[in-house]
């Protein structure tokens, strides 16, 4: 059956987990990982926890991320995973929008009144801190907030089609949209990748991806679970310890953003040569230069992939040498996923001819939450999902991407709306316009960048502007380049087009 409750083995003493704490590293078998996980989901049923209902998953990259989440998914609850280092604002938006039961934080953040308790109580969810004391992992009840009352739920049993995750993607046309997976969805895109790179419990792996997307869980963490592999799961991706841990753990592949690959390949030289069965890259374009960088300098095969959320990750990949060519500059094939280059009207073009890139497949979402709009137009006649990204395919079935119909920024992988951004701008007093978009950079992929046009006799400087963004926002998005202008490019029509914006003010500024 498909779900992420019986997904991987139970009983088996093989290590699950590592947490690579130094001296001495923490680590969880198959077996202790599976009893944890269900003593969580009783805990989690005695505060209320029923099916459907949304936990929001304020943890970094932690051992009590990996229990909360499974145990949600196996309680019949949605798990909804947040970026911990968000804004009250950000929190505010997802916990309201998911009607969240229960918000999970870490230690201590109750007494901090963190940005995360605040939107929680705002919205009545209940409040947990989740941590590991040593001996397991505590569910630390601050406050019920709407779950009073309701506690002593039964234990549930998954099924494939009931919703395990909720993800939200940066919104290009509005408000970011809720994103719903279920098991049957999640299990595809595990069997997918664990047939692409041939993942066996021989295989370990470093995550150095968030949990909070598709990338760092699926690729990174669950398709590695299912395949009964080791995951060594650092707090988060550091370029000095990346080796360090990779060769103490004996790790044998990892997956990252370029922007990742590229930091280790300036910064961090291993001590030895490690031993690396693949490399995978996702997320955004890596560049032919990294491509050909990266396999001399590891000797290891590059596997570029390509995938979104709403897919559950991954839709396509090149493949391991002995199955195929790699392709720099490509994002490789559909592994258990059709793909095809479809028109507006959903017809496939001519071969090698540029258009959508849609694709249909069991990992694919039944459609966005609440969005009968964006349902409709996401998806062709023939049950295609259309990507947004515009791209073409050569004879063999290689997946090229040429560009974006979509206006996201796309920052190292994480990716930024342009529309949250721009409310955020026009909040200030002193600005009368605000359009954001994207601007090339060597390390990031691409940068955040701003043009704004001040009421009349306003003053700001750009200092003060990223500041004002900073309390509002998580960090990543906080504009690089802020270009004041008198007047907002705009098209005959008196329409903002962003890509006339940009093009208008990197000129101007030279
Ligand atoms: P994550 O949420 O972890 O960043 P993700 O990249 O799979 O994972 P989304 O945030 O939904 O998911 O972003 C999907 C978009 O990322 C795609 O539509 C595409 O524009 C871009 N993308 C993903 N992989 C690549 C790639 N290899 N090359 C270029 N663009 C990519
Ligand atoms: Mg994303």
């Amino acid at each position: 059956m498909a779900t992420l409750s019986n997904s991987f083995s139970k009983g088996s003493d093989s290590a699950a987990v590592i947490i690579p704490t130094k001296p001495k590293a923490l680590t969880f078998s198959y077996k202790q990982l599976s009893a944890e996980v269900f003593s969580f989901q009783k805990k989690l049923a005695k505060l209320g926890v029923t099916p459907e209902a949304a936990v929001s998953i304020a943890l970094p990259n932690t051992y009590e991320f990996i229990v909360a989440f499974l145990a949600a998914s196996w309680q019949r609850a949605i798990a909804a995973p947040l970026n911990s280092a968000y804004k009250q604002e950000e929190f505010e938006f997802y916990i309201d929008d998911l009607s969240s039961a229960v918000a999970l934080v870490p230690k201590g953040s109750f007494a901090k009144d963190g940005p995360a308790v605040r939107a929680a109580r705002k919205y009545k969810a209940a409040i947990a801190e989740c941590y590991w004391n040593g001996q397991e992992v505590v569910l630390d009840v601050k406050n019920e907030g709407k779950l009073k009352g309701k506690g002593n739920r039964d234990i549930e049993t998954a099924q494939p089609d009931d919703v395990a995750l909720v993800l939200h993607t940066s919104g290009t046309t509005g408000r970011p949209k809720a994103v719903p997976l279920t098991h049957r969805n999640l299990t595809r895109t595990m069997k997918n990748i664990q047939a692409t790179y041939e993942l066996s419990p021989a295989d370990r792996t470093l995550l150095v991806m968030p949990l909070f997307h598709v990338h760092g869980l699926l690729a990174g963490f669950l398709s590695p679970l299912f395949s009964g592999g080791s995951v060594i799961v650092p707090l988060k991706f550091s370029a000095k310890e990346f080796w360090e841990d990779f060769i103490t753990h004996k790790a044998n592949w990892y997956t990252a953003v370029p922007t990742i690959h590229q930091i280790l390949l300036k910064n961090s030289p291993p001590s030895t040569k490690p031993n690396i069965r693949f490399i995978r890259s996702c997320s955004s374009p890596l560049s032919p230069t990294t491509f050909h960088l990266l396999e001399d300098t590891y000797g290891a095969p590059v596997l570029e992939a390509y995938a979104m959320t709403e897919a559950s990750h991954q839709m396509t990949s090149n493949p391991l040498p002995k199955n195929g060519k790699r392709q720099p500059g490509s994002v490789g094939v559909g592994q258990g996923v059709e793909v095809k280059i479809l028109d507006g009207e959903g017809n496939e073009v001519s071969q090698g001819s540029e258009a959508e890139i849609c694709i249909r497949g069991e990992n694919v979402t039944k459609g966005y939450l609440n969005n009968p709009s964006a349902n409709s137009s996401s998806f062709t006649k023939g049950g295609f999902f259309r990507t947004g990204d515009q791209g073409k395919m050569d004879k063999d079935g290689y997946v090229i991407i040429t560009g974006r119909i979509k206006e996201l920024i796309n920052k190292g992988g994480e990716k930024i709306s342009p529309i949250e951004l721009d409310n955020v701008l026009v909040r200030h007093p002193a600005v009368s316009e605000a359009v954001s978009f994207a601007i090339p950079d060597d390390l990031y992929g691409q940068e955040v960048a701003v043009a704004i046009v001040l009421k009349p006799g306003q003053s700001l400087d750009a200092a003060e502007l990223k500041k004002w963004v900073l309390d509002k926002l998580a960090k990543f998005k906080v504009p690089k380049e802020v270009y004041f202008t008198d007047n907002m490019p705009k098209t005959a029509t008196g329409k903002i087009q962003r890509r006339i914006v940009a093009e208008e003010m990197v000129k101007q500024s030279r």
